[in-house]
Parts: C-alpha cells; sequence; structure tokens
C-alpha cells in the first residue's frame, strides 16, 4: 500500500458485543447425506427452485449448487446469479444478509434459507437505528456499506460494497471529492482507507472469523513454509494484511491460488473456500493461517459459526416446509435496492 493517512474511527459509538455462537457441524451417514441430496434435487425441480451458495458453506452443500444449476460463489456473485436466473424460489445457502440481498433485488420471488439463525457479526454490529443516528450527524458524507449489512441499514446508505469492489468505488468516489462514511467492518474500512487515500470515518465492527487471524504466528509460519504464498482477506487485522502476497475477495483469493506459480499457500480467510480451492487447484498444498486457536478464546478458529448453521437436513426442510422465508419492508426494500443497483451497475463498468 503506498498511501497512507490517519484513520478516523468512529470512536465514541456504542456497539453491541457480538459473541458467537458454539455450533455443531452436521454429521451425517454417508447413507443420509445421498438420501437429503436426492431429496433435494427432487424438491429443487419441483419448486421450479434454485440453489445459491456462498463459498464458506459445506462442500457438500456447494457442490449440490453447482450441480444443481445453481452457483456457489462470493455475496456479489450470489446477488448477480438470483437477479439473472428465471426460477421462482431462490434458496440462498449463506447467512441472512445474503438471503435479505436476494429478496431485496427480486422482490417477487420467494426467497428461503436454511436457518434464519444464520447471523454476520459484522451485520449485527450495526444496528439500523444507531446507524442512521450516526449518518445523521455527518450529513457531508457519503454513505457507503458493505454488504454484510441488513437490508435497512442498505436502505440508507448511498452505496454498498463488496470486499471485490470496494477499493475501486471508494477512488472513484474520492475522485469526485466525496468524504465518506463507511460501515460496518473496521478492517476492511482501514485497508480501503490506506489504499484509497480518501478521507472516511469508520464504524467499529468487525468479522468474528478474519479477527481472529494472528500476524505474529502468520511470521513463524512463514519462516516454516518459505516458498508459501500468503493470501488474506481485507476483513483481517492490518498486521496480517500487511504479511500478505494478495489481499482480496474470496473470489481473488480463489484466482490466486489457480494462477500463482507457487505450490504452498497460507490462506486467511474461512476455511470453507479450501473446498473450491481443492477443486480447482488440486495439486497446490493449502495451509489455514493461524488464529488464536486452541486453548486461547477463539470461537470461530477459521470458521464462521453463522455459515455452519447451513446443512442438507435444514436445507431439505426450508425446501419442503417453505421454512425461513425472508421478508422485506416493502420501502425499505426499494430503497436497498437503489443502493445495491448502484453496486452492480458501477461493477459492470469494471
Ligand atoms: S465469516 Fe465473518 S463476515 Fe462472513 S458471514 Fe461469518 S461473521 Fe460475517
Amino acid at each position: 500500500m503506498s498511501i497512507t493517512m490517519s484513520t478516523r474511527w468512529a470512536h465514541d459509538l456504542q456497539i453491541p458485543g457480538i459473541v458467537a455462537p458454539m455450533v455443531e457441524e452436521e454429521v451425517l451417514s454417508t447413507e443420509e447425506t445421498g438420501r437429503l441430496k436426492q431429496e433435494i434435487r427432487q424438491l429443487l425441480r419441483e419448486h421450479n427452485a434454485v440453489l445459491i451458495a456462498h463459498y464458506y458453506t459445506a462442500g457438500d452443500i456447494q457442490d449440490l449448487a453447482e450441480e444443481t444449476g445453481g452457483c456457489v460463489s462470493d455475496s456479489l456473485e450470489m446477488a448477480r446469479f438470483g437477479h439473472q436466473h428465471s426460477a421462482q424460489t431462490l434458496v440462498v445457502a449463506g447467512v441472512r444478509f445474503m438471503g435479505e440481498t436476494a429478496k431485496i433485488l427480486n422482490p417477487e420471488k420467494r426467497v428461503l434459507m436454511p436457518s434464519s439463525d444464520a447471523e454476520c457479526s459484522l451485520d449485527l454490529a450495526c444496528p439500523a437505528q444507531a446507524f442512521t443516528d450516526f449518518c445523521d450527524a455527518y450529513p457531508d458524507r457519503e454513505v457507503v456499506v458493505y454488504s454484510n449489512t441488513s437490508a435497512a441499514v442498505k436502505a440508507r446508505a448511498d452505496w454498498v460494497v463488496t470486499s471485490g469492489i470496494a477499493v475501486r468505488l471508494v477512488q472513484h468516489l474520492r475522485a469526485q471529492g466525496k468524504k465518506l462514511l463507511w460501515a460496518p467492518d473496521r478492517h476492511l474500512g482501514h485497508y480501503v482507507q490506506q489504499t484509497s487515500g480518501a478521507d472516511m470515518l469508520i464504524w467499529p465492527g468487525s468479522c468474528v472469523v478474519h479477527e481472529t487471524f494472528r500476524a505474529q504466528a502468520l511470521v513463524q509460519m512463514k519462516l516454516a513454509y518459505p516458498g508459501a504464498a500468503v493470501l488474506v482477506h481485507p476483513e483481517s487485522p492490518a498486521a496480517v494484511i500487511e504479511l500478505a502476497d494478495v489481499v482480496g475477495s474470496t473470489t481473488q483469493l480463489l484466482r490466486a491460488v489457480q494462477q500463482l506459480p507457487n505450490s504452498q499457500f497460507i490462506i486467511a480467510t474461512d476455511n470453507g473456500i479450501f473446498h473450491k480451492m481443492r477443486q480447482m487447484a488440486p495439486d497446490k498444498q493449502l495451509f489455514e493461517a493461524p488464529t488464536a486457536g486452541v486453548g486461547a478464546t477463539c470461537r470461530s478458529c477459521a470458521h464462521c459459526p453463522w455459515m455452519a448453521m447451513n446443512g442438507l437436513r435444514n436445507l431439505a426442510q426450508a425446501l419442503r416446509e417453505g421454512d425461513h422465508e425472508i421478508k422485506i419492508d416493502a420501502e425499505i426494500g426499494l430503497r436497498a435496492r437503489h443502493s445495491i443497483q448502484r453496486m452492480l451497475d458501477f461493477a459492470a463498468t469494471l
């Protein structure tokens, strides 16, 4: 990063303390896995439904999504895919804001999720009323929010961004002389600010997964694997980002594993991504970047507890019973759609 200027944090905000839930991963026998997959294939056909899964969900769900004509991707591509697909029902395996984004872009479609408890620490750390008060206190700032936010927060924003286009969009706004208010991820906000040089006031939220990567332990790991390239998602702390060979969104990190000549990679993002990375680059050796880990306070240990709430059982149940349907207030949906559509339009120009 060549540009440096001091980062402005919104220190005076009272944001909720977020505790990641303890979640048991779904463990199924081979027979039950096969039976549930077969049932889900059939239910998708019967309900004119398509399965849209995030890279951080379980490998079985990712495989099923691709096999049945759905998609596995990051949140930007999930939004695009759901918007363009003709299915009447979108089944979103991910966390709540992803289901909400699908509904906002497709109000006429039914959007189901395997679990209504699948949250995101960034979304939870940015309650709509506190965020609105914050924005109202800085009327001279353009409001840019990360996609990991509620529909109501998106509705208050001027722009929504994903990690894949955050730097480009902020550079674009800076070139127009705009001062910005950024929410909710402080690490991504700091990285974008340092990279773009924009004037940004940053909300202090964080991701329970990426925040646990540790720079000191990563330095030791780099010594043990000197030929390994270090790939880091920008929701990680600045000290970890500084050690990276590549900083990028999940899609950009996947591309790096395929395209870089290294045979070994140390990866600082949710380990759900390893499933797709192994499919795309089967000859490469992949290592998880170190977290606080065993014996410390790390509850996520490189895997999102909310993403882990998506399983084949509750996916089948959602399709069978119409469970966990996403509903959005029409007016909020309309305003949120405007900010999301601006992101999609901007992304299409890149
Ligand atoms: S990995 Fe982090 S940013 Fe992604 S859904 Fe989980 S808590 Fe949110």
